[in-house]
């Protein structure tokens, strides 16, 4: 598996945008699916257009989703 660092290029799908966007791993802050609890400062996949996170690499992966990803 590869691993991730701050600053890859990448490419995902952006739920927001509805497109395949280029993407950068950065640590960012994020909110789970319970809306409640957020996770600090975990490597994630991002589009830099529109701040969302499009894809966090698997050993950042805590075991639940993160909102932006969920249903
Ligand atoms: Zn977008």
């Amino acid at each position: 598996m590869k691993l991730y660092q701050e600053g890859d290029k990448g490419q995902a799908i952006c739920r927001h945008c509805e497109k395949i966007v280029a993407t950068t791993f950065e640590r960012k802050d994020v909110l789970f699916s319970d809306g409640v609890e957020t996770a600090r400062d975990i490597l994630v996949s991002a589009y830099d257009n529109c701040g969302e996170v499009v894809g966090i690499p698997a050993p950042s992966t805590p075991a639940v989703a993160v909102r932006s990803l969920s249903r």
